[in-house]
């Protein structure tokens, strides 16, 4: 019997799972706690999809799974400025992005809880994979992005079936749009949500089983609310709880330099978040002014020995044009990790390196089709 509670990271207070609810009545975020459990014989039988890792996966009930067999993306090595590189394809999920991880396991818990309408705010993707999920489990849905997403996210949106919100102004006043609907509705927030997170752990299980159930040195990931790194911390504590590992990857955050809270925030003596200003960046997918889990991601990285690394414009432009031309298309925010690695090469030497393309290219046609006439120079 699966067993899990969630726990106000402010107060302390438990809840049981059964509840709908996505933060504390004091308004703090919860951390779930669950006892995860993996056999690698059982896992290698079953269909390459997240959901081989069925017993770390805190939904009670097979009959409320919402899934398009998502997951288990290639881990292809690429050559990035003369180092070997393996690189998962998280562009290649069905609505586009790794997004899907935490859409198929938010959507099957709401669907579990009997919710037949969801909100959710994002900067393009996660609202995609919360669209299409919803669409497949039939359950309504509203979703809250800022007018100046890229119009191929919001036709993709629009497409599933979900109602679209375009809110004037920056990423936070669509948060406060939200939020405002949360309190009528369940918030399918892939911030918020923790059960969010219990589906993008799944890429640290995909990368030990791919790389022969071991972990690689160093995992270079693009931040910005931190749904990925948060993730992939997750799944690897759950690896090293279970005691299937011994020890977690250094985790590398990649941030564009344009906006980069946490970066800047982790070089402070005392690691201590406080938010930044920050200008527009091509990096749309990472550009979060305040990440609402921002002294949990500083933990993270720093826990697992890791570091931030901060790219231009500039950079990202040179990056995502190299990558492209080398047959992967990709959106530009998903190109900051191959800047990034391109400028720490040198301390990436013997080092087994992970990272991924985590959007793909056919999201941002109008931002490539710019880049491509040249509006986009370093
Ligand atoms: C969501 C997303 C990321 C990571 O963003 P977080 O805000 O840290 O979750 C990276 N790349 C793309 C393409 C994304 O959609
Ligand atoms: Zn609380």
């Amino acid at each position: 019997m699966l067993q899990s509670t969630l726990i106000c990271r402010t107060c302390g207070r438990n809840y049981s799972v059964s509840e709908k609810i996505w933060r504390c009545a004091c308004g703090g975020l919860f951390d779930l706690v669950y006892n995860p459990q993996f056999d690698p014989d059982l896992i290698k039988k079953r269909k390459p999809n997240l959901w081989r890792y069925r017993e770390a996966i805190p939904i009670e009930n097979d009959s409320a799974i919402i899934s398009f067999e998502e997951g288990f993306t290639p881990l292809l090595e690429i050559n990035i400025a003369g180092i070997p590189i393996l690189v998962k394809q998280e562009h290649l999920f069905q609505t586009g992005s790794y997004k899907d991880r935490g859409a198929t396991v938010l959507i099957s818990k709401s669907k579990e809880l009997g919710i037949n309408h969801v909100v959710e705010d994002s900067s393009g993707n996660a609202g995609c994979a919360i669209a299409a999920y919803a669409a497949r489990a039939g359950i309504k849905c509203d979703i809250y992005v800022p007018e100046s997403t890229s119009p191929a996210k919001l036709a993709q949106i629009e497409s599933y079936g979900a109602r679209l919100h375009k809110i004037p102004g920056s990423r936070e006043d669509t948060t406060r749009a939200v939020q405002v609907a949360a309190e009528t509705c369940y918030y399918a927030s892939h911030s918020w949500n923790p059960f969010f997170f219990q589906g993008t752990k799944t890429i640290a299980f995909e990368i030990w089983e791919q790389l022969g159930w071991q972990v690689p040195n160093v995992l270079v990931l693009p931040v910005g609310n931190g749904t990925l790194l948060l993730g992939a911390y997750f799944g690897f504590q759950d690896l090293l709880i279970a005691g299937m590992i011994s020890e977690i990857p250094q985790l590398v955050g990649v941030q564009a330099q344009n906006c980069s809270p946490l970066a800047q925030a982790f070089a402070e003596p005392l690691s201590q978040f406080s938010s930044v200003s920050s200008s527009a960046t091509i990096a749309e997918g990472i550009a979060i002014a305040e990440p609402i889990r921002a002294e949990e991601i500083l933990r993270a990285v720093k826990h697992s020995g890791g570091r931030f690394v901060t790219v231009t414009d500039g950079e990202i432009t040179l990056a995502l044009k190299d990558t492209m031309h080398s047959g992967f298309y990709i959106e530009p925010t998903s190109a900051t990790v191959i800047a990034a690695i391109s400028k720490i090469s040198g301390s990436l030497i013997n080092q087994k390196v992970v990272t991924v393309f985590s959007g793909h290219g056919l999201k941002s046609t109008e931002k490539i089709l710019s880049l491509l006439n040249h509006k986009f120079q370093p």
